[in-house]
């Protein structure tokens, strides 16, 4: 059986890449900080699936060498997702781009070091659509690159996205050359959730449906389901024509307050907030609500992006938006989260 390490194992798309794995019949290997999670991770996975699924875990920390050689161990394939994705940003740029530039590298150098044939890492939107400032094009495409020296547009977990990915391009032409990359770059993901312990792009949901900001922020999000971002990632390590390719992947954009509308029409009988924002206000309320701080620089702004590569070249048939939503509400609604 081809053995596929996938990083961040735990995580939301992990988890959801790692099924899109073991349905296509490979041995999976996953990392995490602690291992101690394999039980807690192959019981969840195994629920979701509706049948018994069983990966290895073993123990990698991307501030840390230790582990990296020996997972990579008899691995055909490596898939990098994990990296720092804080509901708060800290106060600290570097708490986040040091793990996600060095945690890539360590990664990498493994992966090369055990003869591994390709990687995909998952890097995101954030790595081409931020720090243009006025200079933005209307629509985004693959050959775009956030500037992360433009700190007004730009928070530390924009800017630890794309320090990471161009220090990966770096390491795969210089010291790395012979390790295949494919780059996957999601806008917000959406979609099922497979526990209560879900990433911060799900506060897109659970914010309003927990009734927890007066009314919606005037912001815009691209929007995928993690369905389509776990088939990328597969694709991007199976097609040779992916190989030394950056993908965006995202389904279309949608405003917040859109997104509330779908959510107020789909629960009536919950209390959603209504109506929008104005910008002076989510500032102050940043006092209050923290995890608000990482929005603020997106307050009027609209990225815009063409995905027509991912469909192209990985066959993505994209899921509507709206149903990456509702799966998110629904499954944390059975999940007993919301
Ligand atoms: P998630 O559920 O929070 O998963 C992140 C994973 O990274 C966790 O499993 C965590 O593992 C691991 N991690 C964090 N810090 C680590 C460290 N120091 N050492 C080792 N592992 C560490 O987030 P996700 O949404 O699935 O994100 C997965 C990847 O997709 C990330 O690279 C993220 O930047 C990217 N992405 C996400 C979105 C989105 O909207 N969700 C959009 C674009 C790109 P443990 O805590 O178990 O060790």
């Amino acid at each position: 059986m081809t053995k596929v390490l996938v990083t961040g194992a735990t995580g939301f798309i992990a988890s959801h890449t790692i099924l899109a794995l073991v349905n296509k019949g490979y041995e999976v290997r996953g990392t995490a900080r602690s291992a101690s999670k394999a039980e807690k991770l192959n019981a969840t996975l195994s629920a979701y699936a509706g049948k018994p699924v069983e990966i290895e875990l073993v123990s990698a920390d991307l501030t840390s060498d230790e582990g990296w050689d020996a997972a990579m161990d008899g691995v055909t394939y490596l898939q990098h997702l994990a990296s720092p994705i804080p509901n708060n940003l800290p106060r600290d740029p570097n708490d986040l781009i040091i793990p996600a530039r060095e945690g890539a590298l360590r990664a990498l150098r493994a992966a090369k070091a055990a003869g591994v044939k390709r990687a995909v890492m998952t890097s995101s939107f954030a790595s081409i659509a931020y720090g243009w400032g006025d200079s933005r094009p209307d629509v985004l495409d693959e050959s775009h690159w956030s500037n992360p020296d433009n700190l007004k547009d730009n928070t530390a977990y924009t800017r630890s996205k794309v320090i990471a990915e161009k220090a990966a391009w770096d390491y795969i032409e210089g010291d790395g050359k012979g390790l295949e990359l494919a780059v996957i770059n999601p806008v917000a993901v959406l979609g099922p959730a497979m526990s209560g312990d879900v990433s911060a792009s799900l506060e897109l949901v659970t914010q309003p449906m927990e009734n927890k900001v007066p009314a919606f922020p005037k912001l815009t999000f691209g929007i995928v389901d993690v369905r389509d971002v776990a088939l990328a990632h597969v694709a991007a390590m199976e097609k040779p024509e992916a190989a030394g390719e950056r993908f965006i992947l995202g389904d279309k954009v949608l405003s917040f307050t859109e997104i509330g509308a779908i959510l107020r029409e789909a629960y009536p009988d919950r209390k959603l907030p209504k109506g929008e924002l104005p910008n002076w206000l989510v500032r102050m309320l940043t006092v209050v609500n923290p995890t608000l701080k990482q929005i603020v620089p997106e307050l009027g702004k609209h990225r815009s992006f063409n995905n027509e590569k991912s469909q192209r070249v990985l066959g993505i048939d994209y899921i509507p938006a709206k149903d990456a939503i509702l799966a998110s509400t629904n499954s944390l609604i059975d999940l007993g989260e919301l």
